[in-house]
């Protein structure tokens, strides 16, 4: 049985019942994160609470009473749930409001809701011979504050199941020919042992992996700069990387059905940064 929390109370899920004048459900007025738990443990839990945090700020939704209890009621539901890799999901929306209007009603509560599912491990930690990830490059139609975790991820949705349809396995988005990030990952590129990946801005979301990964590569003494990525640079990097919080770095071997000359796994700098990932 999977058990989740709603609110201030663990139960199994199937009994979790949310209204459906709840904010999430009618306007997709809500913000989330997913926290990847390995050996029962919250992986850069801080830097996930503070992005949660942001995102609550940018959208003046409230903190839930429990905020101060978040860590508690992760751990008990990841105890709950009791699979030693988890993917905590976690939920915030600006509540259930008496009536329907664009315009909340003030001081509403918002809606907490977690649950944990079995977390498959990253399978590029282990096997050196799996070919690298297919993925299609789609214009990017999402809305300009792609900064905040919102969970209105519609237009995701659809690429991704484009993307899926058409034999690719995930997406690359661009927009005005430059490289913003993938459907639910950042990207990398690698040009001589030199990593690029692009700035923060409003255009994509600052991945908790991605700044790990940028701290990583400054302890292992590799260069790396946040630059602006054209299209056509994916076609001749050294290696194209997807980061996230459940893929951990997963390379990129084909775009648009275009094989990609990459670095063979043993000489890859990804592999390199992948090893130190958890150190
Ligand atoms: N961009 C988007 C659009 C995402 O959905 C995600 C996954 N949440 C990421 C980037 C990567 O973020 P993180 O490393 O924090 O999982």
């Amino acid at each position: 049985m999977t058990y989740a929390y709603l609110n201030d109370i663990f139960l199994p899920l199937e009994e979790v019942k949310i209204s459906p004048l709840d904010r999430g459900f009618l306007f997709g007025d809500a913000v989330y994160e997913v926290i990847p738990i390995y050996e029962k443990k919250p992986f850069l839990l801080e830097g996930h609470i503070l992005r949660l945090q942001r995102s609550l700020e940018e959208t003046r939704i409230s903190k839930p009473k429990k905020w101060k209890d978040l860590e508690e009621i992760f751990l008990e539901l990841v105890e709950l749930n009791e699979t030693p890799n988890q993917s905590l999901y976690i939920q915030i929306s600006r509540g259930v409001d008496v009536h329907r209007s664009h315009l909340p009603t003030e001081d509403i509560e918002p809606t907490l809701f977690i649950v944990s599912f079995d977390l498959s491990l990253n399978p590029y930690r282990s096997d050196n011979n799996l070919e690298g990830i297919k993925v299609s490059l789609q214009e990017d139609t999402r809305w300009k504050r792609c900064d905040i975790k919102a969970t209105t991820l519609l237009p995701n949705v659809i690429a991704l199941s484009d993307a899926v349809f058409s034999g690719s396995q995930d997406v690359i988005f661009y927009l005005n020919q430059e490289v913003t990030e993938g459907a639910s990952s950042n990207v990398f590129l690698v040009f001589e042992e030199h990593v690029f990946t692009p700035p923060q801005s409003k255009k994509i979301l600052s991945g908790v992996t991605r700044n790990h990964i940028i701290n990583l590569l400054k302890d292992l003494n590799l260069a790396s700069t946040e630059k602006v990525i054209k299209v056509d640079d994916l076609f001749k990097a050294d290696e194209v990387w997807l980061t996230s919080s459940t893929k951990e770095i997963q390379p990129v071997s084909e775009i648009n059905q275009i094989k990609l000359s990459v670095t063979p796994p043993e000489q890859a700098l990804w592999k390199r940064v992948l090893e130190s990932f958890h150190k």
